[in-house]
């Protein structure tokens, strides 16, 4: 299965200068480790020598990937060409905060060859800002961009959050505003979650601030979705959209739709076939593995046919590509017309989908339920 699809290439950074206290991602303080993980990386790529390639797209995220200078970023490149092959014009992403970036920098990271460049906005309100414990400031958000463009960078994503507690419509639609007067390719939207072991999510427990509700979150999310559509944006995913098919990410479709993909770093996952497997999570046990010479993975599933088949439903749901029919036939052995025509006509009637040249597409209203829609 999935021969014919071009896999992914994933690196994990697991660094941050600070922790934002919403996060719930693995990513550690002690940056004077870089080094000693760095060390470990190549070791665990040389283990997968070949294996996969080649590859069409490079994505390197965090963490904080723009923490690493210069020097330590294109040794990571060099180290990815001399392990693996890649196709003559990969699509070479790498997640960054405002607050590392300055025109040197980002003419170096061109020159190096990575062409995407993902910046983690989140908002262009400063109060959100210091609510969400960010280390940029707006003034940083907003010269990073036009760094970034002045680069010569023609594919720049912007990440933001909202959901943010005294964050009502009005002061999200300000924050998207401004992110289309950048023009930015790419934008995705997430919407704040509260993992009961984060910081914040302690604070809302203590009865700190108000979480906004199910009614109020729909509406953000209908709202995101009409504001940038009009913008010219297409909503291909729940959280990203892009102006532009040619802008959708190359790389994320990989996990949207059962393509191979490779991870390096802790608690990177990797795909192949009905295999998946993930690395320890912790920087530390980590390295200290790699260093006894053997692979850093903590667990490996193999996936029934009956896994892949609801996977690829909850997660083709989720896009507005869809699924074809007759493709989720031959690959997951399923009939979804004739196993589940009830439900599927219920939902079309309710506008939660749609049915157009053998395909089955989820409505603007489908992704906003996207995670229900998959339960059919
Ligand atoms: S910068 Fe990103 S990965 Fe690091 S703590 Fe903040 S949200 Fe988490």
């Amino acid at each position: 299965m999935n021969s014919e699809k071009t896999p992914g290439l994933y690196i994990h950074i697991p660094f941050c200068l600070s922790k934002c206290p919403y996060c719930d991602f693995y990513s550690s303080t002690s940056v004077s480790f870089i080094s000693r993980f760095l060390d470990a990386l190549f070791k665990e790529m040389e283990m997968y020598c070949n294996r996969f390639d080649p590859f069409d797209t490079v994505y390197i995220g965090g963490g904080t990937p723009s923490l690493l200078n210069l020097q330590q970023l294109e040794r990571i490149l060099k180290r990815i060409r001399e392990n693996f092959s890649l196709i003559s014009n990969p699509e070479i992403t790498i997640e960054t905060n405002p607050a590392d970036l300055n025109r040197s920098f980002l003419e170096s990271m061109r020159e190096i060859g990575i062409n995407r460049i993902n910046i983690g906005i989140q908002s262009f309100n400063q109060k959100m800002l210091d609510f969400l414990g960010r280390r940029h400031s707006v003034k940083h958000a907003i010269s990073a961009i036009e760094d970034t463009r002045k680069t010569g960078f023609h594919n720049i994503g912007l990440d933001l959050i909202y959901g943010v507690p005294a964050q009502d419509i009005d002061l999200w639609l300000d924050t998207l505003k401004q992110a289309v007067a950048f023009s930015p390719e790419h934008i995705s939207c997430y919407q704040l979650t509260l993992e009961a072991k984060t910081p914040l999510g302690r604070r809302f427990q203590a009865g700190d601030f108000l979480f906004p509700g199910e009614e109020l979150q729909y509406e953000f999310f209908m709202k995101t979705s009409e504001f940038l559509e009009e913008a010219g944006y297409i909503h291909y995913e729940v959280s990203n959209f892009a102006r532009g098919e040619e802008y959708a990410s190359r790389h994320n479709q990989k996990y949207w739709d059962h393509s191979p993909f490779l991870g390096f770093g802790p608690s990177a996952h990797s795909f192949q076939g009905n295999q998946r497997w993930w690395n320890h999570r912790s920087v530390n046990q980590y390295v200290a593995v790699l260093n006894t010479g053997n692979f850093p993975v903590q667990e490996t599933e193999t996936l029934t046919m009956e896994q892949l088949r609801l996977e690829a439903l909850y997660l083709g749901l989720r896009t507005r590509k869809g699924i074809c029919i007759q493709d989720f036939k031959n690959r997951y052995h399923y009939d979804l017309f004739s196993e589940k025509k009830k439900i599927l006509a219920k939902l079309e009637e309710e506008g939660f989908i749609s049915f157009q040249d053998g395909h089955l597409y989820p409505t603007q209203t489908g992704l906003a339920v996207a995670d229900s829609l998959s339960l059919i």
